[in-house]
C-alpha cells in the first residue's frame, strides 16, 4: 500500500533551527491543525513532545482532544465545543464567539490586523473586554496573523505597527479588568524568519517545522529539510507498444516501446490529477496519462516507487503551494516514524 515516511532526524533539525531564531523552545507553539499539515496527528505530536516542545495549535476541540497529553498548552483555532480541559484555550474569531464559548474556559482574542479573515476589528476591543468579562471567560492572550509575511512588501511592516498599538491599547483594558499580563503572538513561519528572532510570548509554525516553507526568492532562509516522504507499491506492469495510449482518455501515447507500471497512489489518496503532466519523482520517473481515483501509472516497473520527498516540487507540477499537497494527503494512509 502507499504509505508515508516521516523522518524524525529532519523534523529535530528545523525544530533545532527554529528554536535557534526564536530564543527557546518554550517559544514555539508546534501548528498541529488539519492532521498535522498532513503528517499524521499524533505522529507529529508524539515527535514533537519527545523535542521538548510544550505549545499546540489546532483547529477543533477534537484535535485538542486527540494529542492533549502531549502538551501543556493547546490554542484551539476554530471551535466553541465545550470542553473542561483546562489545557485549552480557543480562539476568540468573533464578538459572536463569546455567548458561543462555556464560561470559565481560556479564551484569546484574535485581532483583525489587517488580513480582514478573521478576529474582531481593533474598534472592538473595549466590547470583547467587556463581553468576555460578563461571560465570565478567562482571557490570556490576544493575537493576530500575518496575510503576506512571505513576500517582500511593506505589508510585514505595517501589519506589525498595528499589532504593537494593540498591544498598548490592551495593556490598559487588562489593568482596568484586573486580568494577568496577556500573552501576545503573531508570528507564523514566515514571519519568524523575517523579523529574526521573537519579541513575543510565542510563535504559532507549521510550515517550517515540516521544512516545506517557500519565500520569495530575495527573502533569506535557513536550511530546513523536508520531514514527508511518500511511496507507493506497483500494482500491474505492462510494455507500452508504438503509438499505445494509457489511462482515461488515453491522453499519453507512446512513441517507442516502453516498460510501464501501475502504482497504488491517486486521487482518492490525496495524489491530485493536476499534477499528471507535469510530475517528476525524485528519480526522474513521470506520470503517464491521467491519474485515478486509486493508481496513476509511471514511465518505470519498480516495485517501489518514491513518489515525492519535497511537497514544494508536487506543487510546482499541480500550481498550488506545499500546504494543499500536504493536507491532501488522506488519513488511511499509513504513516511510519524512521
Ligand atoms: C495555519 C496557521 C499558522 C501557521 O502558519 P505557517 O505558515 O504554516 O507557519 C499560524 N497561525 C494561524 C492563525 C494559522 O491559521
Amino acid at each position: 500500500m502507499a504509505h508515508i515516511i516521516l523522518k524524525r532526524s529532519s523534523f529535530f533539525h528545523n525544530l533545532d533551527t527554529i528554536a535557534a531564531i526564536c530564543g527557546s523552545k518554550e517559544k514555539i507553539a508546534l501548528v498541529l491543525k488539519d492532521n498535522a499539515y498532513g503528517h499524521g496527528l499524533v505522529e507529529m505530536a508524539t515527535l514533537a513532545s519527545e523535542y521538548g516542545i510544550t505549545k499546540a495549535v489546532v483547529r477543533s476541540v477534537a484535535e485538542a482532544e486527540m494529542i492533549e497529553h502531549c502538551f501543556r498548552y493547546i490554542l484551539i483555532l476554530a471551535d466553541t465545543a465545550p470542553s473542561t480541559n483546562t489545557k485549552f484555550h480557543y480562539a476568540i474569531n468573533c464578538l459572536d464567539d463569546i455567548a458561543a464559548l462555556h464560561v470559565n474556559c481560556n479564551v484569546e482574542l484574535k485581532v483583525d490586523t489587517g488580513m480582514h479573515r478573521n478576529g474582531i476589528a481593533p474598534e472592538e476591543l473595549e466590547t470583547a473586554f467587556k463581553s468576555i468579562a460578563a461571560r465570565q471567560l478567562r482571557l490570556t492572550g490576544l493575537f493576530s496573523h500575518h496575510r503576506s509575511a512571505d513576500c517582500l512588501s511593506s505589508e510585514w511592516f505595517w501589519q506589525r505597527r498595528r499589532f504593537e498599538k494593540i498591544k498598548i491599547r490592551t495593556a490598559n483594558l487588562q489593568r482596568r479588568y484586573g486580568l494577568k499580563p496577556l500573552a501576545f503572538h503573531l508570528s507564523n513561519s514566515a514571519a519568524l524568519f523575517r523579523e529574526g528572532g521573537c519579541s513575543d510570548a510565542m510563535v504559532r509554525v507549521g510550515i517550517a517545522a515540516y521544512g516545506v516553507l517557500e519565500l520569495e526568492k530575495s527573502l533569506s532562509m535557513p536550511t530546513l529539510q523536508p520531514v514527508l516522504t511518500l511511496y507507493a507499491h506497483k500494482i500491474a506492469s505492462r510494455t507500452l507498444h508504438p503509438h499505445e495510449r494509457v489511462g482515461y482518455n488515453g491522453t499519453y501515447t507512446a512513441a517507442v516501446s516502453q516498460n510501464i507500471a501501475t502504482y497504488d497512489i491517486g486521487y482518492a489518496d490525496g495524489f491530485m490529477r493536476s499534477y499528471a503532466s507535469q510530475f517528476q519523482t525524485p528519480e526522474g520517473h513521470t506520470v503517464l496519462g491521467r491519474i485515478s481515483m486509486d493508481n496513476s501509472t509511471f514511465s518505470t516497473a519498480q516495485n517501489k516507487l518514491l513518489v515525492f520527498d519535497d511537497a514544494r516540487v508536487a506543487a510546482a507540477a499541480g500550481k498550488t503551494i506545499a500546504y494543499e499537497v500536504l493536507t491532501a494527503l488522506k488519513p488511511h494512509l499509513p504513516r511510519k516514524v524512521v
